[in-house]
């Protein structure tokens, strides 16, 4: 499907008997943030053990891999990753052992200025085995001269810039950090006697744990046995949490930057509602992406909801994969219209977001040759017009079709009686009333942490791209 994807989701436990295999329950509710490869790292006090691989959590994970991972704390990840660069490598927790004694992270998020870093650190005599961008964490901890581990840590954290949410594991304690702008959402929660950090509070629910705020925006977190030791080490800097993960990214179920999900996402169906009524028989979310949108336009306008396209949630990534002749085959493989509900109807289909337009075209047409005698696409975000820097996989601005082409241009495209967006304004009121804190730079192409303006080296991918040449 053409959307956005989030590029990971971190988890992290300390002082618990079975660290592994509650992180493998975390990882199990974070799957919808990564699908390509899934990790753990458990300490049991004296030693860091590491299992990863290519797949989903399930795949990857057995009684036989989650058992030689003893001990009592552990992290674990799931990682999306582009075409072309779906390696092993690349797949986290990152394990080292330096000076310092053995530490793993992971990561959500992405580092602006990591090539320099690496550029520089490559100079000094650093040898890469991956090209993520979080390698150049490890390596800056490495080389610190610090004296203590907690030190050490927040010396190389404080030289990256970008988005950042990570959790690391040493023998004897779990990091949380979090970036200043607080780009992507990092909670903290308590199981019993055990404390729990992940990106988002389903994976909390999952395993009975209890939501007790977010890590906050700068806050390095460092647990041990002697407690929870909270540092402050970066200078202020705005608050720019992601609003994408309100229109999209997070599970409806969980809470991130303190607000219910599903309560937003609803709310931006309703605003939308306002925003761009339209006469209508019935509404139809894109399952899964625009369902709770759809609730509340239909609660609002008054206009029944029905679900007049069916998910198959048994259709695995591989199926849309390399073979062009079975990709054809993608968008009537995940949905089904239900021509029971659309013959003859006009219909209001919602979704959350719009990229290259071309499932939404196929979606239309779908729609229609099931009967609909009106399509009316509403969709509740703002136009697409920039690409992400801060842990979003995005296409390049060329390929964003509302950054190439009007809307009455795109409406054309998607062969729909009517197109329209949510407003900026309605998305920021339906999000929060603080305005100021939302990064929403995808619509707006103004960014918060500055970076070179040559977006072909500063794509997300320019990293991956330089060391793969
Ligand atoms: S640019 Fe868009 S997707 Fe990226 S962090 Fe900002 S709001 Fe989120």
């Amino acid at each position: 499907m053409d959307k956005f994807k989030d590029e990971c989701g971190v988890f992290g436990i300390f002082g618990h008997t079975e660290a592994a295999n509650m992180t493998y329950l975390g990882l199990y509710a974070l799957q919808h943030r990564g699908q390509e490869s899934a990790g753990i790292a458990a300490s049991d006090g004296e030693l860091v053990r590491i299992s990863r691989e290519m797949g989903y959590v399930a795949d990857v994970f057995d009684e036989e891999t989650l058992s030689g991972l003893p001990g009592a704390s552990a992290i674990g990840h799931v990682r999306y990753s582009t075409a072309g660069e779906s390696k092993l490598l690349n797949a986290q927790p990152i394990l080292i052992d330096c000076a310092h004694g053995q530490i793993a992270v992971c990561h959500n998020g992405n580092l602006v200025n990591a090539k320099e870093l690496r550029e520089e650190l490559v100079q000094a005599g650093s040898i890469f085995q991956s090209n993520s961008d979080t390698e150049v964490i490890l390596h800056l901890y490495a080389r610190s001269k610090a004296r203590s581990i907690d030190d050490a840590i927040v010396e190389s954290v404080s030289q990256v810039q970008g988005a950042f949410s990570l959790v690391m594991l040493t023998r004897d304690r779990l990091v949380a950090v979090r970036d200043p702008h607080g780009f992507r959402p990092l909670a903290l929660g308590r199981l019993d006697r055990s404390w729990v950090v992940c990106s988002e509070t389903c994976a909390m629910d999952l395993i009975g744990a209890t939501y007790e705020r977010d890590v906050e925006p700068g806050e390095v977190i460092v647990i041990s046995s002697d407690g929870l030791k909270s540092v402050k080490p970066f200078p202020p800097a705005p608050l720019a949490h992601c609003i994408f993960e309100h229109v999209y990214f997070a599970r409806p179920d969980s809470y991130v930057f303190g607000r219910s999900v599903n309560e937003v996402r609803t709310n931006l169906g309703r605003v939308l509602a306002r925003e761009q009524a339209v006469g209508a028989d019935v509404v139809v979310p894109v399952p899964d992406s625009g369902v709770c949108a759809a609730m509340g336009f239909a609660e609002e306008s008054g206009i029944p909801l029905r679900m007049g396209l069916i998910r198959n949630h048994y259709v695995g990534r591989t199926f849309i994969q390399p073979q062009a002749s079975i990709r054809h085959f993608g968008v009537k493989v995940k949905l089904n219209p239900v021509r029971s509900i659309l013959d003859a109807q006009r219909v209001v289909l919602v979704d959350d977001s719009i990229v290259r337009g071309t499932t939404s075209r196929k979606i239309v047409r779908m729609v229609r040759a099931a009967g609909a005698k009106e399509v009316h696409v509403r969709i509740s975000c703002p136009p697409t017009i920039s690409p992400c820097f801060y842990g979003v996989d995005t296409p390049r601005k060329s390929e964003l079709i509302a950054a190439t082409h009007t809307l009455e241009e795109i409406r054309d495209y998607l062969e729909a009686d009517s197109l329209a967006y949510l407003s900026l304004e309605g998305l920021l009121s339906a999000v929060d009333t603080q305005h100021g804190s939302y990064c929403r730079s995808c619509y707006t192409g103004i960014y918060p942490v500055e970076f070179p303006r040559d977006e072909r080296q500063y794509l997300q991918l320019a990293l991956k791209e330089i060391v793969a040449s």
